[in-house]
């Protein structure tokens, strides 16, 4: 290992909402006990269903406390909510997975340019649509999700280190596993 990744490496993994990423990211940490996944903090309700340790929900007057303690690697308004990852503390032997969105993944290549951004994009607009509705979303949350997608993706292909569809959930896992294999090889 070299010294720039004692502390562990860092995998991004970001794509447009209901493309997959959460599941993904449960799944590669079930695999692979290497892998410590960042818990976020963010300023948006509970869904239904969704697990108490998805993030730390919190309020915006805690979460501007602790943009103003320098408490996040990055943070970001998204949607109206903010979302931010509160600056890891290095697990030895562990890389560290984030799944954020475009504009916290800018902010964490500019401050780790090694940092390997997986950019995960849905097999089509229409199965996005369905797996957001799917997972219970309003049709108000679907639609500003699928306008946002457009937005995001663009910049999210050209920072990112792979690309991946998520088609088959354990087809892309596996692939990712394979990404992941592969960045560890070159160290
Ligand atoms: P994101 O975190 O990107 O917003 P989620 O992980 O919440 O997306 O997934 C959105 C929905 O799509 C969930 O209901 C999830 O079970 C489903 N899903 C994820 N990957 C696949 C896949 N490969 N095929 C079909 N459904 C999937
Ligand atoms: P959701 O509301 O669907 O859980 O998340 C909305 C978006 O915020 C997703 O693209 C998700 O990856 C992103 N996100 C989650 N946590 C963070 C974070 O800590 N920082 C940033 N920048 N984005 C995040």
């Amino acid at each position: 290992m070299t010294p720039a990744h004692a502390a562990g490496r860092i995998f991004i993994v970001s794509g447009p909402g209901g493309v997959g990423k959460g599941t993904i990211v449960s799944a590669l940490v079930d695999r692979d006990p290497r892998l410590w996944l960042s818990r976020s903090w963010t300023t948006r309700a509970q869904r239904q269903g969704e697990s108490n340790d998805a993030y730390v929900f919190t309020d915006r007057a805690s979460f501007e406390s602790r943009i103003a303690a320098g408490g996040f690697l990055e943070w970001t308004d998204f949607l109206g909510n903010y979302y931010g990852t509160p600056t890891p503390d290095p697990v030895v032997d562990h890389d560290v997975v984030l799944e954020i969105e475009v504009n916290g993944a800018m902010q964490v290549k500019k401050i780790h340019p090694e940092a390997v951004l997986i950019f995960v994009l849905p097999p089509s607009r229409d199965e996005q649509q369905r797996r957001l509705r799917g997972r219970g979303d309003p049709e108000d949350r679907v639609a500003e999700r699928l306008q946002k997608a457009l937005d995001e993706e663009p910049v999210g292909l050209s920072l990112a280190n792979h690309v991946v569809v998520n088609d088959d959930l354990e087809r892309t896992v596996d692939e990712m596993m394979q990404i992941i294999g592969h960045h560890r090889m070159l160290d």
